[in-house]
């Protein structure tokens, strides 16, 4: 992963893609936020992972995850096919390794919805490519709600994931960033501006040597240097 091709940006400089990294208790809002981010800048393509858990009423399969059963969860996994994997909340879940690869190899922005044992996984891998940032719920009730009001899982599950919500907050000092998700919009422009920033800077622009260089050797018309 850390031979990447490079992609040109809007300004026709070349420049490395990033791989984003959004992690959350669940119901603090990260699966929206990536779904936003995936509708309004396609530059993003969002990494598809596997998953050994039911598949919720409102998701399609091969979309938001590949759904499979855990003897070819196991066999992936066996075969290198899986770049992280955890088990997060009583299920297995991991990220294909061609996609991803593919996807950086050719310079593109790649979105990882993953827990912190994932992220603590990729950042061994390839930590110059990647951003990472950890969405919050403004408070605990609050992320009750939302898991109530998605009303998806059973109430089993969402207890589960209520009580594992703390130990996962305890994550949130990894993270090269911290999003507070009390209104949506709010927390989504902070997310823009965190892509925005990350891919101006310099180490990911390797197009900008280029640049400069051109810039330098442009004749000054009229002016005596
Ligand atoms: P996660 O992917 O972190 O588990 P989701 O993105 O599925 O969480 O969000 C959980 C629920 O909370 C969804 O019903 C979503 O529409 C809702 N939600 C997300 N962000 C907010 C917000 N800022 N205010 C109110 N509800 C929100
Ligand atoms: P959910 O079941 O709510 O879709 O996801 C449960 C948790 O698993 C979330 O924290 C989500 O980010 C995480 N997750 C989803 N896919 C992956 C993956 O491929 N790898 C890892 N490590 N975590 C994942």
């Amino acid at each position: 992963m850390s031979d990447l091709a490079g992609q040109t940006s809007h300004t026709g400089i070349e420049r490395r893609g990033i791989m984003l990294i959004l992690s959350s208790p669940s119901g603090a809002g990260k699966s929206t936020i990536a779904h936003n981010l995936l509708e309004t800048d396609n530059r993003f393509s969002l990494s598809v992972s596997v998953t050994t858990r039911q598949r919720r009423p409102s998701e399609i399969a091969g979309r938001h995850y590949h759904f499979i059963k855990q003897d070819e969860f196991e066999r992936l996994r066996a075969g290198d096919a899986l770049l992280e994997w955890a088990e997060v909340h009583g299920n297995l879940y991991g990220t294909p390794r061609d996609p991803a690869e593919t996807a950086m190899r050719e310079g593109r922005d790649m979105l990882f919805d993953i827990d912190w044992q994932g992220a603590e996984q990729l950042q061994a891998k390839a930590k110059s490519d990647i951003v990472s940032v950890f969405i919050l719920p403004p408070t605990m009730e609050e992320l009750r709600k939302r898991l109530m009001r998605r009303a998806e899982d059973s109430k089993d599950t969402i207890e589960k994931r209520l009580k594992n919500a703390r130990r996962e907050i305890e994550r949130w000092t990894d993270y090269d960033y911290v999003v507070v998700n009390h209104d949506l919009t709010q927390a989504f422009t902070e997310v823009q501006a965190i892509v925005a920033a990350e891919r101006l800077k310099r180490d990911r622009r390797p197009g900008l040597d280029a640049f400069a260089s051109t810039l330098i050797g442009q004749p000054l018309d009229g002016i005596d240097v």
